[in-house]
């Protein structure tokens, strides 16, 4: 068995609802597929979605690291050797992990493929399914409470909303939501390294009564130090973000004292399903919990993450809502969503589709 043809593409996709957060407005996405043909029936597919602004990976630099002629070292391969290609996608590919991610699931996507089983099914399947958490960006404490409740008439039961521009219009609007959904309802927030230390101690102690889920990265990516001196009982609700890209940032978030009690995961910040293992096992070993985190992606890219959070017992959160706001998407499949869960198809591979 053997990989014969390695095609990629790019697809620049307008959101439906484009969204402010604390650093920036974003209203498209540019995305880049790999599929991988076998000489069997099979193929695997793959996608990036480069997150510049937190790995410093530009659309350009993925486009390049996924041309057609960088990646011939995968003609010829056994899709079967996936660890050792895993391996070698991660040295000809690690300083562009969003484009080491798309070949790292492809990769998945077409053993899964050629086992006839779905990914989660090698990787060692563990969780029970779990809501993911849509998200809301900053707006106004009225225009929160509309989206929340179109979401909740869709069936979603998480929500996550953004913060970060202004303490007090933050805990207003929290506060405004948590009276309109009332206590089943959970509520998660990122601050997308928009508050200082004093302003994150000060956030937690105001929102001490509207039961928040987690805070995820309070700080600036770099500010573990002064995470640290946040108490310990915060610091186990704050979820890292953009201070976890890969392996090592997993390993500098966990020595004591442990800057977080969250690791929220993206293959998009590792490189894939394998790194993201290894990130996942470091949380796991060390008594973090897990969330399974997103850019705004393909369907292919969501459902690599949710075959990757199944896999870990420390699974404890899904956000895993970046496919749903794309106006058109360059894959089908992958997941069904119900009742604000996602459910993992019985397919082969990631189950997804071209087209
Ligand atoms: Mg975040």
């Amino acid at each position: 068995m053997r990989i014969v043809r390695v095609e990629t593409w790019r697809e620049s996709l307008a959101l439906a609802r484009p969204y402010v957060i604390a650093t920036r407005r974003i209203e498209a996405v540019e995305l880049f597929f790999v599929q991988l043909v076998s000489d069997g029936a099979p193929s695997g597919l793959g996608a990036a979605s480069p997150a510049e602004l937190v790995t410093g990976e530009t659309p350009a630099a993925c486009a390049a690291a996924l041309d057609a002629d960088r990646l011939a070292w995968l003609r010829g391969q056994d899709p079967r050797h996936l660890g050792a290609l895993c391996r070698t996608a991660a040295d000809e590919l690690g300083p562009t992990p969003a484009a080491r991610a798309a070949v790292d699931m492809a990769l998945h996507d077409l053993l899964g493929r050629c086992l006839g089983v779905p990914v989660v099914d090698f990787l060692g399947r563990r969780s029970e399914p779990l809501p993911t958490s849509i998200t809301i960006g900053i707006k106004s404490a009225a225009e929160t409470l509309e989206e929340a409740s179109e979401y909740l008439g869709r069936g979603f039961r998480c929500l996550k909303v953004k913060i970060g521009h202004d303490l007090a219009a933050d805990v207003e609007r929290l506060s405004r939501l948590r009276e309109s959904v009332g206590p089943s309802i959970a509520i998660r927030v990122d601050a997308n390294q928009g508050y200082d230390l004093e302003q994150t101690a000060r956030f937690a102690a105001l929102v001490a009564r509207l039961d928040l889920e987690l805070i995820e990265q309070p700080l600036p990516a770099a500010a573990l130090g002064e995470l640290r001196r946040l108490p310990p009982a915060l610091r186990e609700t704050v979820a890292a973000d953009e201070s976890l890209l890969g392996e090592v940032d997993a390993l500098r978030l966990v020595e004591p004292p442990a800057a977080c009690g969250i690791f929220n995961i993206k293959l998009m910040k590792c490189g894939g399903i394998s790194p993201a293992l290894s990130i996942a096992g470091i949380g796991a070993w060390t008594g973090r919990r897990l969330m399974w985190g997103c850019m705004d992606e393909s369907v292919v890219g969501i459902a690599a993450a949710l075959h990757a959070a199944h896999a870990c017992p420390a699974t404890r959160f899904l956000d895993l809502d970046g496919s749903f706001d794309l106006a058109r998407d360059a894959a089908r499949g992958g997941f069904r969503l119900q009742d604000g869960r996602l459910q993992i198809l019985d397919r082969p591979g990631l189950g997804v589709e071209r087209g």
